[in-house]
């Protein structure tokens, strides 16, 4: 199937108020550009070399860029500019950094929390307890929206593992919510892939990231 084929058959069974993000990671302008013509305008990147010179190349098309990948602070020119949403704050240093570099370029930029929900040991992000330290201190981030957490799931194929993870996200975040009202954007729960999504969305996604559904593997 085509790129065009792949998103319309993803749209017509996602809901509408969840949002799609296409993981143009790895593949070249072209790909980014049949998936516009098919009406897809936001995608996300995962690389901060990769990131600038999409979003340079394609400036003034409306796109949306998101911000998925692991980031250094010493890339952050690279991404901050550009990006409506960094999706993978993964560390209090990059968090602090951030902040300091909206401040210096007179910007709020927005950001969901990654969190610590997979099994493997290799994944980043925060656990519970980090997540509830810094939201505490929210207000003193003047440079930082909170808008709400992104995990990835176990990378396998058994349903339940994958339930288990996007159940205690999902949890967390309605706790969050409960216990954060004045926190008003903090809403998204990015969660789902390829091979995920249409459980995420069961557990309340409200923004998705699909690749290799949309473009097909990476080389
Ligand atoms: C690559 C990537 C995705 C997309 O993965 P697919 O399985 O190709 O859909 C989603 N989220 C993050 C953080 C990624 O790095």
């Amino acid at each position: 199937m085509s790129i065009a084929q792949n998103i319309h058959e993803i749209k017509k069974r996602l809901p509408s108020e969840v949002k799609l993000v296409a993981v143009s990671k790895f593949h070249p302008i072209e790909a980014i550009e049949e998936a516009v013509a098919a009406g897809q305008m936001v995608f996300g990147e995962n690389r901060p070399q990769e990131f600038e010179k999409k979003a340079l190349s394609l400036e003034g098309r409306g796109i949306e860029w998101h911000f998925i990948g692991h980031l250094q602070t010493n890339k952050l020119k690279m991404v901050l500019p550009y990006a409506s949403l960094v999706q993978s704050v993964d560390s209090l240093h990059l968090l602090e950094a951030v902040n300091e570099w909206g401040a210096r370029n007179g910007k709020v930029i927005n950001v969901l929390l990654e969190m610590h929900v997979a099994a493997e040991a290799t994944k980043q992000g925060f656990y519970d307890e980090e997540v509830l330290d810094i939201l505490f201190r929210a207000e003193s981030y003047k440079n930082i929206r909170f808008c709400g957490l992104m995990g990835m799931a176990t990378n396998t194929d058994e349903q339940d593992d994958i339930r288990a993870d996007f159940g205690r996200i999902k949890a967390f975040m309605d706790y969050l919510r409960d216990l954060f009202p004045e926190l008003t954007d903090f809403k998204e729960l990015s969660i789902g892939m390829s091979g995920d999504w249409p459980v995420a969305v069961e557990f309340g996604a409200t923004i998705v990231r699909i690749g290799t559904a949309i473009f097909g593997e990476r080389a």
